[in-house]
């Protein structure tokens, strides 16, 4: 177990069990260098607890980049719950973990993730002040569509050169909560749009709503475009969709879009302007975090638009040194996570 933490550089590693609920949850603490540790809390069926404690440490580090290039003073965390057959009750559950993260006295705040709701997170509130995405927070997803379209304003100027969005075509993949808020955002800026989503009904939706042009599932990848904005699951970059595209910019919300990091280094020899996914899709995260610690909605929305002049400074070093901006991003935030002089 040590070896895998220290192949993580994980801090902590934290495992409880509450006979009375069933509960079985691991809290990972990657890093708590700029401030306590953030991440959501999965609820989910893992074949062993060793697959478990590996997602948790994986997701846990994925946050610590993402938060300290998103500016906070915030370290990265992540929460697993072992999703049993059956449980009696699903808010006890719940409440128990929430005695388990006030065990942690704010070292880990947590949030909603793959399984869990804000509902959910109500029931973790009733033990803890140190959990967000609750329903009174509201949900995440349009100011991550927020940030996304700060990035791809930051990509399409520095890979085209165009300072508006008008007439720019873009290939959305998923219109989900995040996709069709950025769809939204995108047509009252005047760009074209070819859509797909595994749901016909989110389709037809922006076609009869936004004048989108639909395209079956696995035809994004060829469509000729400008921008390629993966906004369904991860790992859409592969060593085989990465000969299909057609775009000039990859720039989307959805999570670990490269299946490896070499994938990086092969979409900038071929001109291709990708905006790392931990950068771009930070919308939420600060929208999260901030709500958190009460700042005003007006001042979270001006950090989110943030995330373009980020990614400035991503594609301008990128360009200056001759490598991807999926490396440089991975630098900048490592320095910021281990480099004495960085602060
Ligand atoms: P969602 O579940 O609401 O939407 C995903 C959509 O993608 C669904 O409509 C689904 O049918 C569609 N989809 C899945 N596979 C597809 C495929 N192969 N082709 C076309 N469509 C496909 O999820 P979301 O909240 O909109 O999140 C989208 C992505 O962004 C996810 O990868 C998520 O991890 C990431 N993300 C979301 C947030 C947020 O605030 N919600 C923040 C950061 C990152």
């Amino acid at each position: 177990m040590f070896t895998a933490m220290r192949a993580e550089r994980m801090e902590g590693l934290h495992f409880f069990s509450d006979q009375a609920t069933g509960l079985e949850a691991i809290v990972a603490i990657h890093n708590t260098r700029l401030g306590p540790a953030l991440g959501g809390c999965r609820y989910l069926a893992y074949n062993s607890v060793d697959d478990a404690m590996a997602d948790a440490m994986r997701l846990a580090r994925g946050m610590s980049y993402k938060a300290a290039l998103a500016g906070l003073d915030q370290g990265g965390g992540k929460a697993v719950i072992l999703r049993q057959p059956h449980i009696a009750d699903r808010a006890a559950l719940f409440e128990a973990f929430g005695r388990c993260i006030e065990s942690l006295r704010g070292g880990y705040i947590t949030a909603m993730d793959s399984g869990t709701s804000s509902a959910d997170m109500d029931c973790i509130a009733q033990q803890t002040a140190h959990v967000t995405s609750t329903t009174h927070a509201g949900d995440p997803s349009p100011h991550t569509a927020l940030g996304v379209l700060a990035g791809i304003r930051s990509a399409v100027r520095a890979r085209l050169g165009q300072e508006s969005l008008d007439g720019v075509r873009v290939t959305l993949q998923g219109l989900g909560n995040v996709g069709y808020a950025l769809a939204q955002l995108l047509q009252a800026e005047g760009a074209e749009l070819l859509v797909a989503d595994l749901d016909q009904g989110r389709v037809r939706l922006a076609e009869e709503e936004l004048g989108a042009k639909p395209l079956a599932p696995d035809a994004v990848y060829e469509a000729p475009c400008d921008v390629f904005a993966p906004c369904g699951l991860g790992g859409v970059i592969n060593q085989r969709s990465i000969t299909r595209l057609r775009c000039a910019v990859v720039a989307g919300a959805a999570n670990n879009q490269l299946v490896e990091p070499a994938l990086g280094e092969q979409l900038r020899m071929r001109e291709i302007l990708y905006a790392p996914d931990y950068v771009i899709n930070a919308g939420g995260l600060l929208h999260v975090a901030l709500t958190h610690r009460g700042v005003a909605a007006g001042d979270i929305a001006g950090r989110i638009r943030n995330i373009g002049s980020r990614l400035d400074s991503i594609f301008e070093q990128s360009l200056a040194q001759g490598r991807s901006p999926a490396e440089v991003a991975d630098r900048q935030a490592e320095q910021l996570l281990y480099d004495e002089d960085a602060l």
